[in-house]
Order: structure tokens, then sequence, then C-alpha cells
């Protein structure tokens, strides 16, 4: 299928533009009707805001901030939003485009959506990351709603600042309304479990990936970029749950590497006191923080950012399997390279939706105001999370390709069939 030009369309910039690669090998594949393509190519709604925050010592500062709806035709939109110095429309696009087909691989009833504003977190002080929190969710809400648009935490928002987002509507409305965000506090309408779910939904696939592949999980040596949320909650749901050995993590800080198996608990201990990062821990060596990805080890799992693997390194890359718990941490060039190496990657839209199938929990909790406890999230989190491996999985076989593309051709299928069923109004 061609890249539709028509009105001019321009791609947001080179992660869009690969983000539209993936889609359209997939597409090509599965023969996919090219008016659906052509409109599944493109974001519905892209919101740009510009608002300004009272900083402490009085100064006004002027701060940009972005929210992009992909898809609706399967439901409201589901998406975290991020705080980042470099957030960008193409990253934000990008992450809303990936979010439509993590929803449809999951069957979930929504699209896809993803906000993001420029700004370095550590710069503010609490109630400066308040009154920013506030106001830009106060910007984009005629885009959000229970019934229309759901964000969530991702990279450097949590709970604290979707309980502000939430209170912020709430009180712009008139009423308290939970179902506005997840990822909030337990005690104000959040799920429990919610936190550890994305790292918790990487593990279940891992675990996954080894019984396809015939090993058994608790002789795999792993290395994990990123030791955030995802990062860490994935090292130690692995390692204590599933027995796996995590012998290699990097952060912002640079990396660690402990033959015999790094202990998470103390790991993480070791962070929260060290500001966050991993850097001096003394029970393991140091060393180079992209030399993480090209260590001798079975799993690789990126869970940092964008663009961690590129043509640059996936030459020197020695795992077998890449678990992409990250949003697109590798780019279509390395992973050409990858697939030619007979890597086995499993793509972040089927490997990263544990904290989406726990938000849309949370959603419905809030929705029927009922709460489940964490053993019926957990159990029907590795349900759902291993339903949704082995349907892409036998996609993969069927169509003799690749998980990231056989992903594609499962969701593109359920979102093409919810956009042809209703229809191109008007007619
Ligand atoms: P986070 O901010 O909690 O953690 C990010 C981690 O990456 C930190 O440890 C940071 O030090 C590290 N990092 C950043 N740049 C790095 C670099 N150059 N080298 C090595 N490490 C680096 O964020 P998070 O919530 O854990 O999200 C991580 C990734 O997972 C993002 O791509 C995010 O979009 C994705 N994701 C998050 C969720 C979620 O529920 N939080 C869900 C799905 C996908």
């Amino acid at each position: 299928m061609k890249l539709s030009t028509a009105g001019n369309l321009e791609p947001f910039g080179p992660t869009y533009e690969n983000a539209q690669k993936q889609f359209l090998k997939a597409a090509d594949i599965m023969e996919l009707d090219p008016n659906i393509g052509n409109l599944l190519l493109w974001p519905q709604r892209v919101l740009e805001v510009h608002f300004p925050v009272v900083m402490d010592d009085g100064r006004v500062e002027i701060f940009k901030g972005y929210r992009v709806h992909h898809n609706t035709a399967k439901g409201p939109a589901k998406g975290g939003i991020r705080y980042h110095p470099d957030t960008n429309l193409d990253e934000v696009a990008s992450l809303a485009f990936w979010m439509t087909w993590k929803c449809a691989i999951l069957n979930l009833p929504y699209g896809g959506g993803k906000g993001g504003v420029r700004v370095d977190v550590t710069k503010l002080s609490e109630k400066e990351l308040e009154r920013l929190s506030r106001r830009f969710f106060s910007e984009i809400q005629m885009m959000v709603g229970p019934q229309k648009d759901i964000p969530a935490p991702d990279v450097n928002t949590n709970a604290k600042i979707m309980a502000w987002y939430m209170d912020t509507y709430s009180m712009n409305v008139g009423y308290t309304a939970l179902g506005v965000v997840t990822g909030k506090p337990v005690d104000l309408g959040g799920s429990e479990g919610r936190t550890e779910a994305t790292g918790r939904g990487v593990s279940i696939i891992t675990n996954e990936v080894c019984k396809v592949i015939d090993k058994d999980i608790k002789k795999t040596r792993i290395a994990i970029q990123g030791f955030g949320n995802v990062g860490s909650y994935t090292a130690k749901i692995l390692n204590e749950d599933y027995g796996a050995k995590i012998v290699a993590i990097a952060d912002i800080s640079g990396g660690i590497y402990n033959e015999d198996g790094i202990d998470i608990k103390d790991l993480i201990a070791y962070r929260d006191s060290n500001k966050g990062l991993i850097k001096g821990y003394p029970k393991a060596k140091s060393i180079p923080a992209e030399e993480v990805l090209e260590l001798d080890v079975d799993i690789l799992i990126p869970a940092a950012l964008e663009n961690a693997i590129t043509e640059k390194n996936a030459k020197n890359i020695k795992a077998k399997v890449i678990v992409e718990a990250a949003n697109g941490p590798t780019t279509p060039e390395a992973e050409d390279i990858l697939l030619n190496k007979g890597v086995l990657i499993v793509p972040d839209i089927l490997a990263n939706v544990g904290g989406v199938t726990v938000s849309y929990f949370e959603w419905v909790q809030d929705l029927q105001v009922f709460f489940w406890d964490i053993d019926e999230i957990r159990s029907r989190l590795t349900k759902m999370m291993v339903k949704a491996f082995n349907e892409v999985y036998k996609t993969k076989e069927k169509y003799n390709t690749d998980m990231r593309t056989a992903a594609y051709i499962l969701s593109i299928s359920r979102v093409a069939s919810a956009v042809k069923q209703r229809g191109y109004y008007p007619m």
C-alpha cells in the first residue's frame, strides 16, 4: 500500500515515519483496504497548547504540551501523559499511534491517545509541578473525559499527578469523576496492581516467550535498560516470581553488571536512597550504560526510551530474544539487522500492554464503583496477556512473518473492522 500524500499529509518527524513503516509492512501483507489504511496512518485529532505557570519566585513561565487522539473507532482514547524536556509532537503522535494497536491487541474498547509536556521536572518544586499539572489538564480538558479520553501515567508522571488531574477535572465539571484518569492512588479510585502492571505484563510475556523457544526461564540471563517504573518492576517480578537471573541493568546514570545475578530488592532500595539512580551500587561492577545492550545474555529488555537500538548498535547485540518493554526502542533499520541475525523481537505493542490492561480494569472498577482485590487483578491480567501472546504467535506462524508485523496484522484487522462497520460519516 502506498503512503497517501493526499491533502499534503506530512509525517510529524522520524519517529512517526518509523511507526508508519511498521504499519505499512503489516498492511501490505494483510492486503488492507487502502481507504482504511490511509485513514489509520494519521491521527484523528492533535491539540498543541501553550500555558502559563506561576513559578515560586513569582515569574510566569510558558510551557508547551500536547494531547493527540490517533483513532477512536473502538472507544474512547487511552494513553499516558509524559513530562520530558525533549517531548515533541513527533514523539507524542507516535505514542498515540502505538496505543491504538496496543488496545486492539487486548481487544480493549479503546482507541489510542497520548499527551506530553516539554518540561524538566527536576527543575520544578512540588508546588510548581502541581500548578503545571493542573493547568495543563485544564488546557486539554476539551479532549478528555471518562467517555472521551482517559489519560494515565507515563515517563515522569505518577499516581500523585493523576490525583491532581482527577481533582482538577472534577472541580471544573462540578462532580467527582473517578474514571477520567487511571493510575490514581488506590484510595482515590485507583486499582490494586496498577503501579507494577507494565512490568508484570513484560514478565508474563517473557515467560511465554521462553515456553515457545523451549528455554527454562530459571536458566536465562537477562539484561535490562532502564530502571524506572517499568524496568524495576520487570526485574523484580522476573526474578522473584519466575526465578530468572538479571545480570545487567542500565539507567541514565550508567550500567551495572553481576554475573551471579543482581539482588533486585537491594538495588531498588539503593536507587530509592540515591536520587532514583543506580550509579555507584556497590554489589555489582560499573559498566558504561550502552554496554548493557550488547552483553552476551539470553534476553535483552529495553525499558527506557525510544530509539535505544539503532543500526549502530544492532550488529553488536548478542541476545537471541528482545522483549520491548519501552515504547519504540528499536528503529526499523535496527530491526532488519536483528531479524536477519535470527533474533526474536517481541514488540512493544504486545510486551508492554500490562499497564493499559490494568488501567482498563481501573476504569471499569471506577465506572461500576466496585473494586477488585490484587489476586483478581493479577489473574485477569495474566489470562489476557497470555491469550494476546498466543494470538500474536499464531498470526506470526500463519503469515510466516516477524512478531511485530504479526501483532500489527492482528490489531489492524480489529480496528479496521470497527472502522468499516461504523462507516465514513457523513456518507
Ligand atoms: P521512568 O521515567 O520511570 O523510567 C525510565 C528509566 O529509563 C529511568 O531509569 C531512566 O534513568 C532510564 N533511562 C533514560 N534514558 C536512558 C538511557 N539513555 N540509557 C539508559 N537508561 C535510560 O519511565 P517508565 O514509566 O519506566 O517508562 C519506560 C518506558 O516504558 C517508556 O518508553 C514508556 O513509554 C514505556 N511504558 C511505560 C508504561 C508505564 O506504565 N509506566 C507503560 C507502557 C510503556
